[in-house]
C-alpha cells in the first residue's frame, strides 16, 4: 500500500519496554518515574473529577492552568506570557511537538534536528512532506557544533529543533549556546522548537536556559514543556506549548483539530501543584540529584564508563570494557541474558556513530529498582 511512513518501525522506547517485561528484567530504558506521583497532584486532581470537571476543557487548556504556567515562565525566567494568547494545553510534550511542526513547516521544507535526537521529530516532519537536515552533535560532550548548523541552512529551512537539557544525553545549553543560536536566527524566518520538557531537571546550580529568555529566540519559538516529567506522572500525557500569539493562533488550528482538547481533570490538578506547591517544581532539581549522585556512585562500581549527566534524567554510559558488539545488539542481550534494560543510542541518530558504544539509563528510579539493577551490572 502507499503509505506514509514506509521506513517507520516500532519506537525503541516500546520495543525495549516489551522485551523488558518479557524477560522481567530490569528497566532502566524508556524513561518514566517508578516511585508516586505528588499526594496533592493525585487530591486536586480526584477533588475536580469530584467536583464535576468530566466533561471538554476548554480548546485551549483550563484557563486557571494556563494562568499557573503563565506565572511559573515568569517566576522561572523572567518572561512575561499572556495566558489567553500564548498558552495551549497538550496531550503531552508529544503532541505540541507534532502540533508546532505540522502549523508552520510546509511541504518540501527543511527542518534542522541534532542528533541524537527524541525520536518523534523526524516522524512529524515527514507527515509534514519536510525534510530534516540532520547535524550531529559533538560525540564527547554533545554540544552543539555551530558552525555546522549555519552551514546547514538553506533558503527552505524552516525551523530548527533543539532540546535541553537533552534527551538522551543530559547536556544543556549555555547563555552563549543560546546567543549564538540567537545570533544565527535573527533576521531569518526560521521557526524554532524548543524541547524543553526537562526544564526542571538541572543540578550543581546550573540555569536552565530556557528559549524564553532571549528575544529573538522567543518571538519565533515554540517552548514546549511536560507536567509528565516536572510531576512524575508521565502516563498522564500533559504538556504545553508557549509561542507568541501569531503563533499559538496556527498552532491551535492543529490542536483543535487533532485531539481538540486534552484531558481536564489532571488540568486542575497541575494548576493546584503550580500555584499552591511551587516548591515542587523549585526542588526538583535537589530532588532528582541525589538520585543522580547515588546513580553514578553506583554505577562506579561496575565497568560501565559514565559520562557527565547536567541535566535530566538519563545517564549515557559507554560500555567497551564490557562488550564490543553494536549498541542494539548490546541493549538485548543486556535485557535477555543479563535482566537490565537500557536504551541504544542509535535509533536516535539519522547517522549513529561507526562504533559507538554508548547505551542510555534511566534513573527516575526507586533505590530498590537502582540496587536491583546495580547488582546485576556489578556481575558483568
Ligand atoms: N521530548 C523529550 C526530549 C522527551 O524525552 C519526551 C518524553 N519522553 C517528550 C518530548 C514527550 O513528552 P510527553 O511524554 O509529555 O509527550
Ligand atoms: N521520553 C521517554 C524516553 O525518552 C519515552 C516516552 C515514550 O516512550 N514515548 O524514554
Amino acid at each position: 500500500p502507499q503509505t506514509k511512513l514506509p521506513k517507520v518501525g516500532t519506537t525503541i522506547f516500546t520495543v525495549m519496554s516489551q522485551l523488558a517485561a518479557e524477560h522481567k528484567a530490569v528497566n532502566l530504558g524508556q524513561g518514566f518515574p517508578d516511585f508516586p506521583a505528588p499526594q496533592r497532584l493525585l487530591d486536586a486532581t480526584a477533588a475536580a473529577m469530584a467536583a464535576g470537571h468530566n466533561q471538554y476543557a476548554p480548546m485551549q487548556g483550563a484557563a486557571i492552568l494556563r494562568q499557573a504556567i503563565a506565572a511559573k515562565a515568569a517566576e522561572c525566567y523572567d518572561a512575561v506570557v499572556d495566558a489567553e494568547t500564548e498558552i495551549t494545553v497538550t496531550s503531552g510534550g508529544t503532541e505540541a511537538i507534532f502540533n508546532a511542526i505540522h502549523a508552520v513547516v510546509r511541504p518540501g521544507e527543511e527542518v534542522i534536528v541534532l542528533d541524537p535526537a527524541y525520536d518523534c521529530y523526524v516522524p512529524a516532519i515527514d507527515l509534514a512532506g519536510a525534510r530534516s537536515v540532520h547535524v550531529a552533535l559533538d560525540p564527547v560532550d554533545f554540544s552543539v557544533p555551530w558552525d555546522a548548523v549555519r552551514a546547514a541552512i538553506t533558503p527552505a529551512t524552516r525551523m530548527i529543533i533543539v532540546n535541553t537539557p537533552h534527551n538522551p544525553s543530559g547536556a544543556m545549553m549555555s547563555a552563549a549556546d543560546m546567543q549564538t543560536l540567537s545570533d544565527i536566527l535573527d533576521g531569518t524566518d526560521i521557526y524554532l522548537l524548543a524541547d524543553e520538557v526537562y526544564e526542571h531537571i538541572i543540578y550543581d546550580g546550573a540555569r536552565h536556559e530556557s528559549a524564553l529568555r532571549w528575544p529573538a529566540l522567543r518571538e519565533r519559538a515554540f517552548v514546549v514543556s511536560s507536567f509528565g516529567k516536572t510531576y512524575h506522572c508521565t502516563g498522564w500525557k500533559l504538556g504545553y506549548a508557549i509561542a507568541p500569539p501569531a503563533l499559538t493562533a496556527e498552532f491551535r488550528k492543529v490542536h483543535q483539530y487533532n485531539t481538540f482538547t486534552s484531558f481536564g481533570p489532571a488540568q486542575y490538578g497541575f494548576a493546584a501543584m503550580i500555584n499552591d506547591e511551587p516548591e515542587h517544581h523549585r526542588q526538583l532539581g535537589a530532588f532528582y540529584q541525589a538520585k543522580r549522585d547515588a546513580f553514578r556512585a553506583k554505577l562506579a562500581q561496575t565497568r560501565f564508563k559514565p559520562l557527565a549527566v547536567p541535566g535530566g534524567y538519563f545517564q549515557l554510559a559507554d560500555y567497551s570494557a564490557i562488550s564490543d558488539m553494536n549498541d542494539m545488539d548490546f541493549c538485548r542481550w543486556l535485557t535477555v541474558e543479563k535482566g537490565v534494560t537500557a536504551i541504544p543510542l542509535s535509533p536516535l541518530y539519522a547517522n549513529p556513530p561507526a562504533g559507538q558504544r554508548l547505551i542510555r539509563l534511566c534513573f527516575a528510579k526507586s533505590d530498590a529498582t537502582v540496587d536491583a539493577a546495580m547488582q546485576r551490572l556489578r556481575a558483568l
